[in-house]
């Protein structure tokens, strides 16, 4: 069923869209299926979570390739240090706080830790992420943190009833992404777009997405 769902998946998205197999709350046996269909990314959401799984996953007799994992759920600071670990991409780096922890967490480990912005472009209370209007005065504080690569920016659409709606939400991302970029900073270019999730991974396609988030598309039966 996984693999199956993941040759769908795959048939219908243009190659260089990368997808990212959520697998918060699923067993690491749904997580090897899905690496045996060429998934090469895995999602989580709690750090504990992933670390268990990570662990298990690499085990010394694992035939299994090598795969990205990537944070993209909230982190909190004191749960950092374990993140640095294993983590290829943190999706969520919202605050300059987290910014000044990853750092030096990364520093500690001669690691440079690719994030992305979540930006919070609904602007509905209940999310994380900065406000639009923030981004560039917010990504131009950053610069200064020598241990943090930003690679592109995340959102998380509103949970709506038809998937079109969510398509001026990741528009506004895009531009974003583009006004951004057109400032030409030096050795600064966002080339990553985490949009999409199971409801709303085709039309975020359409809208520029290159990283679509995926967990029940993948793990349930469709
Ligand atoms: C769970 C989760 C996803 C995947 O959600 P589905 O709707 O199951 O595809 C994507 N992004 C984040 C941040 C999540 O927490």
């Amino acid at each position: 069923m996984i693999k199956n769902n993941i040759f769908t998946i795959r048939k219908l998205l243009p190659s260089p869209v990368t997808i990212v197999a959520v697998s918060k709350g699923r067993t690491v046996d749904e997580i090897k299926e899905a690496i045996e269909a060429g998934i090469t990314d895995i999602g989580e959401n709690r750090v504990q979570e992933a670390v268990t799984k990570y662990r298990e996953l690499l085990a010394p007799d694992s035939q299994l390739p090598a795969i990205k994992w990537h944070l993209v759920g909230h982190l909190q600071t004191n749960k950092v240090k374990e993140a640095i670990k294993i983590f290829d991409l943190i999706h969520s780096l919202d605050s300059i706080k987290l910014a000044v922890e990853i750092d030096k967490a990364a520093a500690a480990i001669n690691k440079v830790q690719d994030v992305l912005i979540e930006v919070n472009i609904s602007g509905e209370q209940s999310k994380f992420g900065i406000n639009p209007s923030e981004a560039i005065g917010f990504i131009k504080r950053l610069t200064e943190y020598k241990n943090i690569n930003i690679k592109g920016l995340m959102t998380i659409a509103p949970i709506v009833n038809d998937s079109e709606q969510a398509r001026p939400y990741f528009r506004k991302l895009r531009e974003l992404k583009d006004k951004i970029n057109e400032l030409q900073a030096p050795n600064f270019k966002l080339l990553t777009l985490s949009i999409g999730m199971s409801d709303d991974y085709k039309v975020a396609v359409e809208e520029g997405s290159n990283m679509v988030r995926l967990g029940r598309v993948i793990f349930s039966r469709q």
